[in-house]
């Protein structure tokens, strides 16, 4: 599973104290608070770094546009940098990783089978948490 090493530099969403910017957090934040039914965020994690979001509600229907999260660096303040690849082909064909965002601490995440139950509605029966 080489996607995972990717997926961590993509999430970093760990250090909260360090106040690193991070453009997937900040996005999955944004998601989040506009829809408020959304509990979740689905993501897909390209192979140039790069992400694809939208919300996720309780019943494991989308809500919102899918949402294009450059993996480029970014400087806080500044304009996201495009990506090339996914400027040229959205990069759907290109995913590498795909998972789902739940807010806060994991003690108040939805249970594992609602969980899972979500990411298939969402993914397709072969979603997988990682361990
Ligand atoms: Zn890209």
């Amino acid at each position: 599973m080489h996607g995972i090493c990717c997926v961590e530099s993509v999430l970093n969403m760990t250090d909260d104290k360090k106040k690193q910017y991070s453009p997937f957090n900040d996005a999955c934040q944004n998601i989040l608070m506009r829809h408020p039914e959304a509990i979740g965020v689905a993501y897909k994690v390209l192979n140039c770094g790069c992400a694809l979001i939208c919300g996720a509600t309780a019943g494991g229907d989308p809500i919102g546009k899918l949402r294009h999260i450059s993996g480029q660096p970014v400087k806080s303040g500044r304009r996201a940098p495009i990506c090339l690849k996914c400027r040229l082909d959205g990069g759907l064909d290109r995913v590498v990783w795909e998972g789902i965002y739940w807010p806060g601490p994991q003690s108040e995440w939805p249970e594992k089978n609602l969980r899972i139950k979500i990411g298939r509605k969402i993914f397709g029966l072969g979603y997988m948490e990682p361990d």
